[in-house]
């Protein structure tokens, strides 16, 4: 804390004061009282001034913030703060020579530096938080004219240097280094240690004191944060909704979260558009801060602009209940099988409406779904069917599963500003409530609360307690706490979870989440969409989708949630589910998930002729036949492709897509195969940007062998190039495989 400036009343205080000792020690006529109280009462308050404490602060470091991987994500660095110390300016010509010098390099006014030069005080802040180039041009200027009473503090400065990634969930800090918002906000305690201080006195006469005093308190540093964010998950996350929110004009925000299924951390959290922590309050939204702009009235602007950057810094993810829709359905699935009060054998018959409580509910398909087993009522995420599920569980079991399921109460995350549900009350919850909120509708829940609920009907049936915060350390890298994962109950079964999420890939592969598909990962999954309630204008939708893989042991879930894009026919199958399956094809290869592409079975596909497509267009008909694009070059359409037209490569192969003459791939050596398992083979085949056409018999559960590769290994190709190896079965003798 800087010393407090010295108001009129503690003037007087410290006057009264020397005078009773003058008075006492030295017995001073009254006369002399008189002359020291009107005459000299300038000088004598100059002087009280000068005697005071000086308290120097010392700045105490402000923990790192850092991801999962030791990336730093926020850090403080040094600054310095300017001060002047008014009662000890010695002449008009230096008070003139600092409000020049300082103006200039500071740019500051010279009247404010004038100003504040006038003062019956010793410290005055001119600026703060200046870097090391001007702080060295400040010490230059002060040695130079033999300035004493200017002087430099130093103090930190919150850097973030990753900008906009994961600002909604870190937040930043408020000009005392204090959290404003996010973890920032929430671990304050934590992060800012505690400011130390210099304490000197000197006497009134700038002589020195017959007795020296000073005396320092440390500054002690804040402990360091460990997150369960990951940089990179992060990054692929923000790329693909930010790309999202331009592409639909999502005209509300969207968000995204990437949760560990078994454990309740929190890999990736992203709201777009967001804002840079390095400079919060400006606007990052351009349409916004046009919108601002335009206001004449300057303080509604004012008031317009608080708006805005408190609207800009919210964590939409935890902070914006919405109605989950269809996504839902696991969650009624799950209770009902948990339950047993449907069995996976049941048979529903869709006529297209479905009559409930003198309410007549109708399909999303109008002509109906005809005769579905229980599996296609969620692939086709049938309304009348789920309808009737509800009343199969009956209000009370579904209440009960709603609350056990984590939706009646706030995950408890480490962030502030997380929102709780909307539901129904226990009175007003009647039939019509039980059918509506069977299929995720008039009731709302946040992002986070799903994301949490659908891991728990997944990952075995535990409700996991979501996390941010992995580790405190301290300076010398000891841990200092450590966040273990909680479990808060067992929602339902093993058994019933691995039903619930081998129903969910089912709708990837065969139902409404086809679009999720990713060659080569077992993908599980289910669509979402909710009109706004009570918006006046129904076209107004949220489209979501929650995926998770691999769908046989759950590891991570992906919950994509857009806010009123802007479409014609807006059903979330068609939109969040692409965005979901773009970021898990990012995803799960960076964590280390191979495809697998089953090359004991014939699905080679033929590649198609892209030569001069539209780039959009290649890229949709390769992800179509179960392929995969690598773009190369800028370029808006394809000027040649590899592999070529025609050629037969197994489906999750990639075809290199070239935009831009000028830039090629580079080539790549073809792997040794020879000897290698059919299997081996297409792993290092397909791990070094090449496809694979295998030739030869290899039926079920047979060892194979590769006897012969072309083009042969070691020669340089272009990536994409389709290698061709044969195999054939080898005796019991073979090498065990071990892929
Ligand atoms: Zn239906």
């Amino acid at each position: 804390m800087a010393f407090p400036s010295t108001t009129v009343q503690m003037k007087k205080r410290i006057i009264a004061l020397i005078l009773a000792i003058s008075v006492l020690g030295s017995s001073i006529i009254i006369g002399r009282l008189f002359q020291l109280q009107v005459v000299q009462a300038e000088d004598l308050q100059k002087r009280a001034a000068r005697q005071q404490m000086r308290v120097t602060s010392l700045s105490a470091q402000r923990g790192t913030i850092y991801d999962r991987n030791g990336e730093i994500l926020a850090m403080s660095g040094t600054v310095w703060t300017v001060y002047l110390s008014p009662v000890d300016i010695d002449s008009e010509e230096e008070r003139s020579l600092i409000a020049k010098g300082l103006s200039e390099i500071l740019d500051v006014s010279e009247e404010f530096v004038l100003e504040k030069s006038k003062r019956n005080t010793y410290y005055e802040i001119i600026k703060k938080k200046i870097e090391r180039p001007l702080a060295d041009e400040v010490t230059q200027f002060v040695t130079e004219n033999g300035i004493t009473c200017v002087g430099l503090e130093e103090d930190y400065k919150r850097y973030y240097p990753y900008g906009t990634l994961a600002s909604t969930v870190l937040g930043f800090t408020g000009s005392e280094n204090q959290g404003a918002y996010g973890i920032e906000a929430y671990y304050d305690s934590v992060l800012s240690g505690t400011n130390g201080q210099i304490v000197s006195a000197k006497n009134a006469w700038g002589t020195d004191m017959p007795f020296k005093y000073e005396k320092m308190y440390e500054a002690q540093n804040g402990n360091d944060l460990v997150l369960t964010i990951d940089v990179n998950i992060q990054r692929f996350v923000d790329k693909h909704l930010e790309q999202a929110v331009i592409e639909h004009e999502v005209q509300n925000k969207a968000c995204a979260v990437v949760m560990d299924v078994k454990t309740g951390e929190i890999l990736a959290m992203s709201t777009k558009p967001d804002f840079d922590p390095n400079s919060p309050n400006t606007i990052y939204d351009e349409n916004v801060q046009a919108q601002l702009d335009a206001i004449t009235d300057e303080d509604a602007r004012q008031k317009a602009l608080l708006e805005a950057q408190y609207e800009q810094w919210r964590n939409k993810a935890i902070s914006d209940p919405y109605e989950p829709g269809s996504v839902f359905k696991i969650i009624t699935a799950s209770s009902v099988l948990e339950e047993k009060v449907i069995s996976l054998n049941h048979s529903f018959t869709c006529t297209g409406t479905y009559e409930s409580g003198g309410v007549t509910y109708h399909c999303w398909k109008l002509a109906g779904h005809g005769t579905q087993n229980f599996a296609q009522t969620l692939q086709n995420s049938c309304n009348p069917a789920f309808i009737s599920y509800g009343q199969a569980l009956g209000k009370e079991k579904f209440r009960e599963y709603f609350q056990a399921f984590g939706l009646t109460q706030t995950t408890g995350i480490d962030l502030p500003g997380e929102a709780g549900s909307i539901y129904h009350t226990e009175e007003d919850f009647g039939i019509t409530e039980l059918s509506s909120s069977s299929f995720g509708q008039t009731f709302k829940v946040t992002t986070l609360q799903l994301i949490t609920a659908v891991s728990a009907a997944v990952n075995g049936g535990k409700l996991m307690q979501p996390y941010v915060v992995k580790q405190v350390v301290d300076e010398e890298k000891n841990v200092v706490s450590e966040t273990t994962p909680v479990v808060k109950r067992q929602v339902i079964s093993n058994e019933t979870s691995a039903t619930v999420a081998a129903l969910c890939e089912s709708v990837v592969s065969e139902g409404s989440g086809r679009k999720a598909q990713l060659p080569g990962f077992r993908i599980g999954g289910k669509t979402g969409t909710s009109e706004k309630l009570g918006a006046n204008d129904s076209d107004w939708k949220i489209l979501s989708f929650v995926g998770f893989a691999p769908a046989d042991d759950p590891q991570i879930a992906v919950l994509v949630m857009l806010d009123e894009p802007k479409l014609d026919d807006p059903y979330g199958s068609t939109i969040a589910a692409p965005i979901v399956k773009n970021m898990l094809a990012d995803i799960l290869p960076y964590l280390g998930m191979e495809p697998q592409v089953d090359v004991d079975k014939d699905t080679s596909v033929e590649v198609p002729y892209l030569t001069d497509v539209m780039l959009e267009e290649a890229q949709s008909q390769l992800i179509d036949l179960g392929l995969k694009a690598r773009i190369v070059g800028d370029g808006d359409s394809v000027l040649k492709q590899v592999p070529q037209y025609g050629y037969e490569i197994p489906y999750g192969g990639t075809v290199i897509l070239y935009t831009d003459e000028t830039e090629l791939a580079e080539n790549v050596s073809v792997p040794n195969v020879l000897g290698k398992t059919g299997k081996q083979a297409n792993t290092a085949i397909l791990n070094a940007g090449l496809n694979i056409k295998i030739e030869g018999e290899f039926p079920d559960n047979v060892q194979t062998q590769v006897v012969s590769q072309s083009p042969l290994p070691d020669e340089k190709v272009q990536p994409g190039t389709v290698v061709t190896v044969t195999v054939q079965q080898v005796g019991d003798t073979a090498a065990s495989e071990s892929s």
